[in-house]
């Protein structure tokens, strides 16, 4: 999907899948290709997704 990056190694918070969480390009939000799940940064993204920005910083290394 354009505008968005799947990040390697990332679980799903919501359906628990390995490798179909995407996070958009700008880093606005997070989405799931599997459940349709997505959360934006606006909101509990800091809580939910930190581990998830976590090892997008340590691929980006
Ligand atoms: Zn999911």
């Amino acid at each position: 999907m354009k505008g968005y990056k799947f990040i390697a190694g990332a679980v799903c918070p919501s359906c628990g899948d390995l490798d179909s969480v995407m996070l958009k390009n700008d880093d606005s939000m997070i989405k799931c290709v599997s459940c349709n799940y997505f959360q934006k940064k606006e909101d509990e993204f800091d809580k939910k997704g930190n581990e998830i920005i976590e090892s997008i910083k340590i691929l980006n290394d």
